[in-house]
């Protein structure tokens, strides 16, 4: 059995659209699937009418960007109602503020003598709800100014490069609420991001979340899509401790790839049986 609770389509900033990969989705024979776009909902949406054309079961998801304390708290949200217009609503503010960072980069970029447009960025934009780094990333690809969307991140884009700004973001607090209101449930991606190096502090910060209405973690994850590297020991490590965290706070594991279309593979990421039948069970599918 295999599932994948975590990619992202051309509605965000993943490269292919929610029909491509559902085909992917069948081709791997997922038995449960979820496109978790960044602050959309249109791909996820696309993709739940036309699952039923498949033998997987598909959850509508999202990835809502929030912060808290400066520190980058993303929250995925499943089975929530997509057309809530208090949800919706919330949506646009935060797509908005993508948009805006868009120019505060491109002032940048130029500023640092990198030649790159509006244009050269909105071509790899196309239909994006939210537009987001990667695709700066693919534009400077595109353009020569580097080799790989790695050397993108790693020279320019990633937080503490030059041409790093932050974007307005919401408080996971509000982010869990707004998807509990719509009836879906707040899941914690890439624990080992929120938290690189103390177990201890990572505990309160899920004890927060859980008192805010968090009810699951990824547990597992594709930390080397992300360019991490945490050693297979120290992933080891941190997965059996939020596992053992999960059985006692009763909170599902999920498990996602963060399949972007440039790199890795949807449907990678290993979670084990018990925790599928978990997942089924409890959204009844
Ligand atoms: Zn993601």
């Amino acid at each position: 059995m295999k599932i994948d609770l975590h990619c992202h389509s051309s509605y965000s900033d993943g490269i292919f659209s929610p029909q491509q990969l559902l085909e992917m989705a069948d081709k791997e024979r997922l038995t449960i699937f979820s496109i978790t776009d960044h602050d959309s909902v249109k791909g996820t949406a696309i993709a739940n009418r036309e699952a039923v054309n498949y033998s997987f079961s598909y959850i509508t998801g999202i990835e809502i960007s929030a912060r808290y304390k400066q520190e980058k708290i993303e929250i995925l949200g499943y089975n929530f109602n997509a057309d809530n217009p208090a949800f919706k609503q919330s949506l646009v503010k935060l797509q908005n503020a993508r948009r805006d960072r868009i120019y505060k980069i491109l002032v940048i970029l130029q500023e640092i003598g990198i030649n790159i447009s509006y244009d050269d960025v909105i071509k790899e934009v196309g239909d994006a709800s939210s537009p987001g780094r990667p695709h700066f990333a693919r534009a400077l690809k595109t353009k020569g100014h580097v080799s790989s969307v790695k050397e993108a991140f790693n020279e320019y884009l990633a937080e503490g490069r030059p041409a790093y700004v932050p974007r307005l973001t919401i408080e996971p607090k509000e982010a869990i609420n707004r998807i509990s209101k719509a009836n879906g449930i707040a899941v914690l991606p890439h624990p080992l991001f929120v938290e690189k190096h103390d177990m201890g502090r990572m505990e309160k910060l899920l004890d927060l979340l859980v008192s805010w209405g968090m009810k699951g973690i990824e547990v597992y994850y594709n930390y080397e899509y992300a360019f991490s590297n945490f050693s297979a020991k120290r992933i080891q490590e941190v997965t059996k401790f939020l596992l053992g965290y999960c059985k006692q706070n009763d909170l599902l594991v999920t498990g996602g790839s963060d399949f972007h279309g440039d790199k890795g593979v949807l449907g990678g990421v290993y979670v084990p049986k018990e925790y599928i039948l978990q997942i089924q069970s409890f959204f009844n599918l």
